[in-house]
């Protein structure tokens, strides 16, 4: 049986290993839907390729002129359009796996409609559930959907999970490894001047934009225990990041009697995509061995929160119950666009999500309206901070 996916996101860097391990395994996966937002002319030639049933767009004219173009070319695609678009799609009977690969928290709404619709979700999406924790577990829960994390720390914990055979109280805490980023051996000093291009220098990974400013402020680090938080159920105080310049070990969990189990490999995305896509079997992913006897050495260090005020700031809202998790997030979408657009400076990012925290109002609930109204409420109090630090910068 052939496994259809809907993969949503399919122009960005995760859409690119989703689609070169499918490539390799036309036997067992159909794309039945892929989506783009602003790289229309990338999704043509993904559908040019694939062949899916639906291409989803953001904006109107995109959605005339790429139907306009997959007619020409012979196609039946049909191109739909809009958020609600992708929910629906997401929500549809049609397809059997949901690739959650949309950058922030534009992926939340139609992930939460795959997990009310039962589907499988391979999860790149952090934001969403950073943004939404408890709900988007009962989400899950209810609608008895399977999440499998392809963010590669997740995803390698959920394969040594693996190794208590259920037996969830043997695990004693989660290790998640980082890499440390562009500007692991910086001075604090230094930073308030790196630019956009050095920050998403990532030294091993390559990813969007987004995920390599978060990887270069250690942000990505605190979403990431967040992450791992909801998704393996743990308190705070039993997840550690450790920094691991080598990349090599993706993550680890020690086990009550402390062994320790790791997974390890080469840097390269397409591993936890390929585990993730036909999870519990294993398939060639086309990742070059990982050859031990050229590693030079693994080392682990405790991260500097000093110099990535970041990872502190995401810990403390986990340790104070996660309320803020959806404000955190947004000031941090928003600070990072306005890093990225040359706005702020690169250290104004932690002052522009510290300053939104400080001010938000948090609600009584978490329901989605609430969440939503969070995102909301935090954008707009970060980007007055945007503004405050632009004009001193
Ligand atoms: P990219 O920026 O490379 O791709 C993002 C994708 O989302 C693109 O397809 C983009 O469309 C689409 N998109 C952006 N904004 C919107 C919007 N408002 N509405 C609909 N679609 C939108 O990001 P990555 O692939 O690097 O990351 C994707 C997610 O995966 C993130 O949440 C990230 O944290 C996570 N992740 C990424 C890893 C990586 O190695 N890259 C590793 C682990 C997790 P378009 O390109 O057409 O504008
Ligand atoms: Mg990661």
């Amino acid at each position: 049986m052939l496994q259809r996916l809907l993969v949503l996101g399919s122009t960005g860097s995760v859409g690119d290993s989703i689609l070169d391990v499918v490539a390799r395994h036309p036997d067992r996966f159909l794309v039945h839907g892929l989506s783009a937002h602003r790289r229309v002319d990338k999704l043509y030639q993904q559908c040019l390729r694939f062949r899916p049933a639906i291409a989803l767009v953001t904006e109107p004219q995109h959605a005339i002129e790429l139907q306009a173009h997959l007619l020409a070319a012979g196609l039946a695609t049909e191109v739909l359009c809009g958020e609600d678009a992708l929910c629906e799609a997401a929500r549809a009977c049609d397809y059997d796996t949901l690739v959650a690969a949309i950058v922030g928290a534009a992926g939340l709404l139609p992930t939460l409609g795959a997990a009310q619709a039962g589907k499988k979700i391979l999860l790149a999406n952090k934001e969403a559930l950073v943004m939404s924790g408890a709900l988007f577990m009962d989400t899950v829960a209810q609608g008895n959907a399977t999440v499998i994390p392809l963010d590669s720390e997740h995803n390698a914990i959920f394969q040594c999970l693996q190794g208590c055979a259920g037996d969830r109280d043997g695990v004693e805490r989660l290790i998640l490894t980082a890499s440390g980023g562009p500007f692991r051996t910086r001075s604090l000093e230094s930073l308030a001047g790196v630019t956009p291009d050095q920050a998403c220098a990532h030294p091993n990974w390559s990813m969007g934009r987004k995920i390599s400013v978060d990887c270069a402020t250690l942000m990505n680090k605190g979403l990431e225990v967040i992450e791992a938080h909801w998704l393996f159920n743990l308190p705070a105080q039993r997840i550690q990041a450790l920094i691991h310049p080598q990349s090599v070990v993706h993550s680890m969990v020690v086990m009550r009697d402390q062994s320790v189990l790791a997974q390890l490999g080469n840097p390269d995305m397409r591993m936890p995509v390929a585990h993730a896509l036909a999870y519990p079997q294993r398939i060639e992913s086309g990742v070059e061995p990982l050859d031990l006897t050229r590693l030079a050495g693994l080392t682990f260090e405790h991260p500097d929160v000093q110099r990535f005020p970041c990872l502190g700031l995401a810990l403390q809202v986990l340790a104070e119950g996660g309320q803020a998790s959806a404000a955190l997030n947004a000031a941090n979408e928003v600070a990072v666009e306005a890093f990225l657009g040359r706005r702020i400076r690169f250290t104004h990012i932690a002052q522009v999500v510290e300053q939104t925290l400080q001010r938000i109002d948090l609600p009584g609930h978490a329901g989605l309206e609430a969440i939503l109204g969070l995102d909301h409420q935090a954008r707009q109090l970060a980007r007055e901070q945007v503004r405050v630090c632009g004009a001193q910068a």
